[in-house]
């Protein structure tokens, strides 16, 4: 009797939801950037759990030490590196490491993004557009651009960038980075056709008030989370989980008739250019 369970378990493949959704992205390699905290974190987990290999990186060592042992203890297969999302030599030591380590690169989340202006837009200066633009828009499609030749030697692949509801509504106090995060909209769409070509979809997820270090400032104040709620079908923040799991939806099979769109996950949010 048991010889024949084990028989079973052996040859038969996995056939129940879980399994099946959990197992979908076996053998590919993900790059996910800015991916030891937050949203990021969450999209590498999501994406693991799935059955991928995912690269994480940031900026600080000891943050990739920290994210790669969390994900490892949690059974996921993981690679890690420090890679500045806004600097060009980072960029491309994180593309040749998942290349030279992992064997190639089949998916790529672009989460990184910058905000160091708060004000009236027309006190921004151009060095605040300069590292907004650089860090949130340049850099994932100059990413994008050295991963693609790669994810054509493996048939295809996927790119998904992390836009915000801001880029549908810019954000009192956040204009720069609002306008930042509208490009990556105008990204996706111009970048869907031309990889089509070559069986890249280019998707895009647009969080909207999710439980994260760098929306701490408004998520934790009872008078602005108060505000928001009033737009929010959903009144609560959103975890780095709800978004995560968008992503490697996107990244997914179940998704392979996907391609120039955005989703927005923000509780019901009202989005609309
Ligand atoms: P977070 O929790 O504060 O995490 C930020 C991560 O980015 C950390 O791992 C950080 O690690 C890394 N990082 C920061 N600057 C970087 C850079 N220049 N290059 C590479 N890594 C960098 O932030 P989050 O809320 O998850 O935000 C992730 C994305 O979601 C951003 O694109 C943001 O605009 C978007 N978003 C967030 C919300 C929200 O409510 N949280 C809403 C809409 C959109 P190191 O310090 O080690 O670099």
């Amino acid at each position: 009797m048991l010889r024949s369970v084990f028989r079973c378990l052996r040859t038969k493949p996995f056939s129940g939801h879980r399994s099946m959704s959990q197992s979908s992205l076996a053998g590919k390699v993900a790059i996910v950037t800015a991916s030891t905290d937050g949203i990021g974190l969450a999209a590498a987990q999501s994406l693991g759990q799935r059955g991928a290999h995912v690269v994480v990186s940031s900026r600080r060592q000891a943050n990739v030490d920290k994210a790669v042992e969390l994900l490892k203890s949690q059974s996921i297969q993981v690679t890690g590196t420090t890679c500045n999302a806004g600097m060009g030599e980072d960029r491309e030591k994180l593309i040749q490491m998942a290349v030279e380590q992992c064997g190639g690169i089949d998916i790529l989340v672009s989460n990184a993004a910058v905000n160091p202006f708060f004000g009236n837009i027309m006190e921004s200066t151009e060095a605040v557009w300069d590292k907004i633009l650089d860090v949130n828009v340049k850099s994932a499609f100059l990413l994008t651009k050295l991963a693609v030749p790669h994810m054509i030697k493996r048939g295809g692949g996927s790119v998904v960038f992390v836009s915000s509801v801001a880029g549908y509504q810019p954000m009192q106090a956040l204009g720069p980075y609002s306008v930042s995060k509208t490009a990556l909209l105008g990204l996706t769409r111009a970048l869907a056709p031309e990889l089509g070509q070559s069986n890249i979809r280019v998707n895009c997820v647009a969080p909207g008030i999710i439980k994260t270090r760098f929306s701490s400032a408004l998520w934790q104040s009872e008078d602005i989370m108060e505000e928001f709620q009033k737009q929010m079908s959903i009144k609560r923040p959103g975890e780095p989980k709800e978004i995560g799991d968008v992503v490697a939806f996107l990244c997914s099979e179940e998704a392979s008739y996907i391609t120039g769109e955005t989703i927005t996950v923000t509780g019901g949010m009202g989005c609309r250019l």
